[in-house]
């Protein structure tokens, strides 16, 4: 990923906070991550739609968190009490924290990031078997 490629993800980040009218990172569920030094460029930190039963949902001791039909998860952040057991679950680290509230950040596979990324680094496809991250 070239320079200009991790600017447009951060531009993502900011779009994904945007779907709450917010403006910042604080709620965003896309992220991105050092692929470890300056040549190696960046990684993109998103939800991949596990399929079901997804990493993060197996773990959730009261439900919160259930696979969709297919593929991907939804969150119930009523019944959610906080035990972080998701963040730890995810295989690649795409459960994020809202501290504000002690829960997690899910994403909701809305497609804001792929319609707002000015140069395709992010594609919304849709799935019909699901996938498996690892
Ligand atoms: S385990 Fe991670 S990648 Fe898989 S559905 Fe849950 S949040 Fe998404
Ligand atoms: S933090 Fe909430 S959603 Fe995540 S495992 Fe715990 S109860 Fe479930």
């Amino acid at each position: 990923m070239t320079a200009s490629a991790a600017l447009a993800v951060n531009c993502v980040c900011f779009a994904c906070n945007m779907r709450f009218g917010m403006g910042g990172l604080g709620k965003s569920t896309i992220h991105i991550k050092s692929a470890g030094g300056v040549e190696r460029g960046f990684v993109v930190v998103v939800c991949r739609a596990c399929k079901d039963p997804a990493p993060c949902a197996r773990v959730c001791p009261v439900d919160a968190l259930e696979s969709r039909k297919g593929y991907g998860v939804t969150l119930d952040k009523d019944k959610c009490i906080g035990c972080g057991r998701c963040v730890e679950a995810c295989p690649i680290g795409a459960v994020f924290w809202d501290a504000e509230n002690n829960k997690p950040e899910i994403c909701v596979y809305c497609g804001i990031c792929a319609k707002y990324c000015p140069y395709d680094v992010i594609e919304l496809e849709e799935m019909k078997t699901g996938s498996e991250v690892s």
